[in-house]
């Protein structure tokens, strides 16, 4: 637990159980984690003995904010292993449960849903994979520089903290989603308590609001982000600057070398360009008062989720490409290419609402040019995309990618 030492300083102790005036409340009655206990603690008048303490005196923060950075992390790897689970019991009902004398695995709407809980699963993945890649380097970088091993673990952790808050709103969200899709393949018996389907979307629902609610987490990610460029810590006005060069010079349509991957790396680079774009406007044009526009916050926060996750989608399927070969990587490019077709949107409407929110005039529509010409992706037949990935699980009777 934590609690102010004379009043302000902020440090964490543990608290035994049978300690003098600490007691819980009865068991919660919750919507659903019915196997996980949640009860409220009371502390009155209890006396901790001073090497209790966790840490410094004061330095409780450190702590906690590393705790819950990891918890973040972790809580994504919980959600992608739920999500799986509710996934792999959509694809077995789906291609049992017969309807009009076929199976409902048959119908291309079913073969929507299915894909796209595969398509959201496997880029959380991409980007779990990522980060805690980084943070295992990160603490390996520490504990060579001489660093003790509590205080490598807390540096990899906070260095990688804005990715964990992303981490943890996209992983709860793609749970949620995969969970609501899932009780809706099993139509009416989704909603009967004896099918697990029912109780992975209770269970689910709680990943949004603990380890900080997704509202809070999305402003740390942008409020972590904004710190680190005002600390010095972060390069963001040089690029920041370039991208406004760029807008105000003529789109260069020149005949590039096509490569593999070469367009999708030029979209996520342009999602990156668009992001610097709106929030560099939004800092400039509101100044202090951003912290009140939470709503155009948000907008810049889900920019820079999606185009995290585009990009981790992308380098793994690179890699994966590079190990297996193009032919046999078909499923994984369909995975990728379909998210960055519709990441593309979704980082245009957000920037679109986050820029009509705040500009007008000339600028709005300078920065209305400069999204529409930074989140252009490929045309794709995401149908055909969709109806290979759910055929496939079909086939192998589970999520297989
Ligand atoms: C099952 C369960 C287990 C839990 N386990 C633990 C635990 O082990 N340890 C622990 O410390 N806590 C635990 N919690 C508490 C949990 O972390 C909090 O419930 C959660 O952080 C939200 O806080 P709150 O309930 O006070 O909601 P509120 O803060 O009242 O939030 C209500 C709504 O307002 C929004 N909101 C609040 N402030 C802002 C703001 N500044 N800007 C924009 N929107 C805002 C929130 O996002 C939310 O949508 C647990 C909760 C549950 C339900």
């Amino acid at each position: 637990m934590f609690a102010k030492v004379d009043g302000d300083k902020f440090t964490g102790f543990i608290v035994e159980r049978g300690t003098e005036g600490f007691t819980q409340g009865p068991e919660e009655n919750k919507m659903g984690i019915k196997g996980s206990s949640t009860v409220q603690l009371y502390f009155q008048d209890c006396k901790v003995p001073v090497e209790n303490v966790l840490g410094e005196i004061g330095k409780g923060h450190r702590i906690a904010f590393n705790i819950l950075n990891i918890g973040r992390l972790k809580l994504c790897a919980a959600a992608i292993g739920g999500a799986r689970m509710a996934l792999n019991l959509s694809v077995e009902y789906a291609k049992t449960r017969e309807q009009f004398k076929q199976p409902i695995s048959n119908f291309g709407a079913i073969k929507h849903k299915l894909a796209e809980m595969a398509i959201r699963l496997f880029v959380a993945e991409s980007s779990l994979y990522r980060t805690a890649k980084w943070i295992d380097e990160k603490e390996h970088e520490l504990l060579a520089e001489g660093k003790s091993f509590a205080e490598a673990l807390l540096g990899g952790a906070e260095e990688y903290a804005i990715e964990c808050a992303a981490l943890k709103v996209y992983g709860s969200e793609v749970l949620d989603y995969i969970v609501d899709e899932g009780v809706q393949i099993h139509g009416g018996n989704g909603y009967s308590a004896e099918y697990n389907i029912s109780r992975a979307y209770r269970d689910s629902r709680i990943n949004r609001i603990y380890e900080g609610t997704n509202e809070i987490n999305r402003l740390l990610t942008l409020d972590m982000t904004l710190k680190r460029a005002m600390g010095g810590r972060l390069d963001l006005m040089g690029p920041a600057m370039a991208v406004q060069k760029e807008l105000m010079s003529i789109p260069d349509f020149g005949a590039e070398e096509e490569q593999l991957f070469s367009k999708e790396l030029k979209l996520v680079a342009n999602l990156k360009k668009a992001i610097l774009m709106t929030a560099g406007a939004a800092v400039q044009k509101l100044m202090m008062k951003i912290e009140n526009e939470q709503e155009v916050l948000m907008n810049i926060a889900d920019m820079a989720i999606e185009t995290f996750n585009a990009e981790s989608v992308l380098l793994r399927v690179m890699k994966i490409v590079e190990q297996k070969g193009e032919a046999a990587s078909g499923y994984q490019l369909d995975i990728m290419r379909t998210y960055l077709y519709d990441a593309a949107d979704k980082v245009n409407k957000s920037g679109k609402d986050a820029v009509n929110a705040f500009a007008e005039g000339d600028e709005q529509r300078m920065i209305l040019m400069g999204l529409k010409r930074f989140t252009k992706a490929e045309p794709l037949n995401s149908k055909d995309a969709r109806r290979r990935l759910a055929d496939k699980m079909v086939g192998e009777g589970k999520y297989c990618f």
